[in-house]
Order: C-alpha cells, then sequence, then structure tokens
C-alpha cells in the first residue's frame, strides 16, 4: 500500500534562533498533501483498516482531519463520506470535494455531526477519529522518527495542542526513538485551553465552550491518554492569545512564504514570546503542524479586528 505521508524537511529559522540565541528548527507539517500533520496518523488508520477489509471510511470534520480523510481514502481507492455541520464553510465543503469525497451537511455542532456520523458505520465503513485512536497516534509519532533520522537532538519540543492526537504521537515517538525525557512545551490558544485547565485543575475535565479562532485546537476535552500521559512526561502547558498565535502566522508568512491556520500559529507564539521552557536550550524543534482552513485575508482581518492583549480575555 502506499505511503500516504510526506517526510517533511527540517528547517532552521534564523528569525527565532537569532531571538532565542538556540538552534531553533522547524518541522514544516504544513507540507503535507493535506496541508497538514493529520495525514500521518490517519493515513495510517485509513491503511489499517483498508487490510482489515473496510470498504469506506466516515469521519465528522470540516477541517485538516476532513481533508486528510478524503485525500488519504482516495488514494487508497476507498470511497469516503465527510459529515460536517451547518456551520463549516464553503471553503472547506470544496476542498474535501475536490478530493472526491462525498460532504453530508448534517447538525448544528461539531457534535451533532459526528453523533450523526456515527450512525454511517458499519463493520465494512469505519470511523475515523481525529484525535482519540492508539492507531492514529502510531501514525503520528512518524514524525518523532524523521527528525531522529536527521541526527539533530532536540533539547525542546513545541508544539500545539488540540484534543491532543499530536501531542501523544510525539509522546509516542520520542519513547520509541530513547528521547523519553525531552520536554515537551504544550501550547493552545485562550479559549480553547482544555488541556492547560485540566492539568491545573488535577481533573480531566471539559472546557464549557469554545471562545479562540483557532477552531482546529476547539476539543472542549483533551483525549485521556494526553490527560494522562502529560502528568507521567515533562509536558509543561502554555496559553496564548488569538492576537499572539495570529501574528506569530503572519511573522511565520513573512519568513517561509507559507500560510497556516492559528492553529499552528499558537506553538510559534510560544517563540515570540521566549517562554522560560525555551531557555538555555540548545535544540528547540518546533512542530509546523500547518492547517488549511484560513488564507491570508483572513489573518489580516483577525489582525485588525482582534482585542489588543491588554484587554481582559474573555472566558475567564
Ligand atoms: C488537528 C490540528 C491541531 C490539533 O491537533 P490535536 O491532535 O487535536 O491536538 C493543531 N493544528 C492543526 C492545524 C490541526 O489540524
Amino acid at each position: 500500500m502506499p505511503i500516504l505521508h510526506k517526510n517533511t524537511p527540517l528547517v532552521l529559522s534564523k528569525t527565532y534562533s537569532e531571538r532565542l540565541s538556540a538552534k531553533v528548527w522547524f518541522k514544516m507539517d504544513a507540507n503535507q498533501p493535506s496541508g497538514s500533520f493529520k495525514l500521518r496518523g490517519i493515513g495510517h488508520v485509513c491503511k489499517t483498516y483498508k487490510k482489515e477489509g473496510s470498504k469506506g471510511l466516515i469521519c465528522a470534520s470540516g477541517g485538516n482531519a476532513g481533508l486528510a480523510v478524503a485525500y488519504a481514502g482516495r488514494k487508497l481507492g476507498l470511497p469516503v463520506t465527510i459529515v460536517v455541520p451547518k456551520t463549516t464553510s464553503q471553503r472547506a465543503i470544496d476542498a474535501i470535494e475536490k478530493e472526491k469525497a462525498s460532504v453530508c451537511v448534517n447538525g448544528e455542532s461539531y457534535q451533532e455531526a459526528h453523533e450523526y456520523a456515527l450512525t454511517l458505520t458499519s463493520d465494512t465503513h469505519r470511523y475515523v477519529h481525529s484525535f482519540d485512536d492508539p492507531l492514529l497516534w502510531e501514525g503520528h509519532a512518524t514524525l518523532v522518527d524523521e527528525i531522529h533520522a536527521t541526527g539533530i537532538v532536540p533539547d525542546l519540543i513545541v508544539l500545539s495542542v488540540g484534543g491532543g492526537g499530536l501531542l501523544c504521537g510525539v509522546l509516542e515517538g520520542v519513547a520509541r526513538n530513547g528521547w523519553g525525557t525531552i520536554p515537551i512545551l504544550a501550547v493552545e490558544t485562550h479559549g480553547a485551553h482544555s488541556l492547560a485547565s485540566a492539568l491545573e485543575a488535577k481533573e480531566h475535565l471539559a472546557l464549557k465552550n469554545i471562545t479562540s479562532i483557532a477552531t482546529s485546537l476547539g476539543a472542549k476535552k483533551v483525549a485521556q491518554q494526553a490527560f494522562e500521559q502529560s502528568q507521567k512526561h515533562e509536558v509543561i502547558p502554555h496559553v496564548v492569545s488569538d492576537r499572539e498565535a495570529v501574528e506569530a502566522c503572519l511573522q511565520f508568512a513573512k519568513d517561509h512564504q507559507i500560510i497556516v491556520e492559528p492553529a499552528c500559529g499558537a506553538a510559534l507564539a510560544a517563540l515570540a514570546k521566549a517562554h522560560p521552557g525555551t531557555h538555555q536550550k540548545k535544540h528547540i524543534v518546533v512542530i509546523v503542524c500547518g492547517g488549511v482552513g484560513t488564507d491570508i485575508n483572513q489573518l489580516l482581518y483577525w489582525q485588525h479586528h482582534l482585542p489588543p492583549d491588554s484587554m481582559p480575555l474573555a472566558n475567564e
């Protein structure tokens, strides 16, 4: 079966290396064919399902997970149905349809779309979860295998957290490469900070609602595994504002000519602020997780319309 994800480059960031007096490396998963790291885990899940006899794939997502399943299904020759809630943009629907998947609009929210999608599944038409599945984490872990193969040994890994699938995958990757002691700076935007608030409360709780513009981070509750593993490993939770995430996306666009979502900008924003976890490090690797849900006009709009950071944050 074809390998669906690409081995992505590890690029030195001149801007942040100078600012932090460390070598700051960007793991460029924005370069994946589906535009985000999601293809790693999702590609692995879809291939496994096909081997196990699946004749079709179902997923609820108006975002990068839906796009990754659509891409994987097309490459594997499996029909794909993506259920999206009514709030999904036409742009996102068009992108999924370009991958030849059928889009089914159902439900007022992601939760309702998810519940409807589950009714479409069967032994031969399996559901692909966007963050909470051990098979998915096993696929995401290839990210760390590739970093390991470059010979660069990070003393800090920086990444974004939504439902925590990427985090679980990176934790599996560092463990299987003998790198289990590398600390991980786990960044969320305020209003999507489900990991930070659960860790602070020492309880696997859910946010009441999502108020961040970084919709790809908008899981009210992280995966149980993400919550548990974060307490066993040195995972440093960190929360940035939407504005900081957007500014970091614009800086990244300037430096690398690539547009990423604020969900990805969150991890970059932790560098802009020189989080204490970045002090005295030699090699910092930042996972540039990507995302295709945003364009340059949207980033500029947010830059002009989001409140300044001195204003009190909502949802507090
Ligand atoms: C899915 C996604 C995330 C969050 O990943 P989780 O595995 O849910 O934590 C972050 N950024 C982008 C661009 C995503 O698509």
